[in-house]
């Protein structure tokens, strides 16, 4: 089958991981979440996750090149991106990196949820997995950092016809459907 990846793009809190996991798992696909391999790291005590534990905690980005390898070392010809990429320099990277691969992007699910929710459904996790970035003061600085980072992204895919917007409120389930719908697959 034809080599694909699949970009998940939206504020912290959306549900990414959640519906990436999900739809990886049922497409056979590999799902690189750039958290997940970071937090990982800061919970082995690795070099990498004793320099990006405190970034981390302030809600501030990892630095691009750091990103880069994590996800270089990583990449397979069928993927589920999460949370990667999230800076202008990030995804011009991958775009090389897809083109040099031969991996084709599907669309980037661009899941849409309204602030307060987001402030209210990071509190809720935080008293349930205890993320120590999941704290008022450090949600607002993750929801700054989309604003002036990430969000930007948003028109760079638009413009290459691949984005796909997708509602996020309601349940999972509600959103799964949404979200294949909107990829056709
Ligand atoms: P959320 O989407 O809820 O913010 P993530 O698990 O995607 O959660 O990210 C948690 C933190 O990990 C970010 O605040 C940032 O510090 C770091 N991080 C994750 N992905 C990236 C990335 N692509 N570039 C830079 N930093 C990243």
């Amino acid at each position: 089958m034809e080599r694909t990846a699949i970009i998940f793009l939206g504020p912290p809190g959306a549900g990414k991981g959640t519906q990436a996991a999900r739809l990886s798992q049922e497409l056979g696909f590999k799902k690189l979440s750039t958290g997940d391999i970071l937090r990982d790291h800061v919970a082995r005590m690795t070099p990498l996750g004793q320099a990006v534990g405190p970034i981390m905690e302030r809600g501030d980005l990892v630095p691009d090149d750091l990103i880069l390898a994590l996800i270089r070392e990583e990449l397979s010809g069928k993927v589920v991106f999460d949370g990667f990429p999230r800076t202008q320099a990030q995804a011009e990277a991958l775009d090389r990196l897809l083109a040099e691969a031969g991996i084709r992007l599907l669309g980037v699910v661009l899941v849409e949820v309204p602030e307060e929710e987001l402030v209210r459904r990071m509190l809720k996790r935080a008293g349930l997995e205890g993320r120590p970035d999941d704290n008022e003061e450090t949600i607002r600085r993750r929801l700054e950092v989309y604003r002036t980072q990430t969000a930007p992204l948003v028109a760079y895919y638009e413009r290459k016809g691949l984005l796909r917007r997708v509602d996020g409120l309601g349940t999972p389930e509600e959103v799964y459907a949404r979200i294949r719908g909107a990829l056709g697959v």
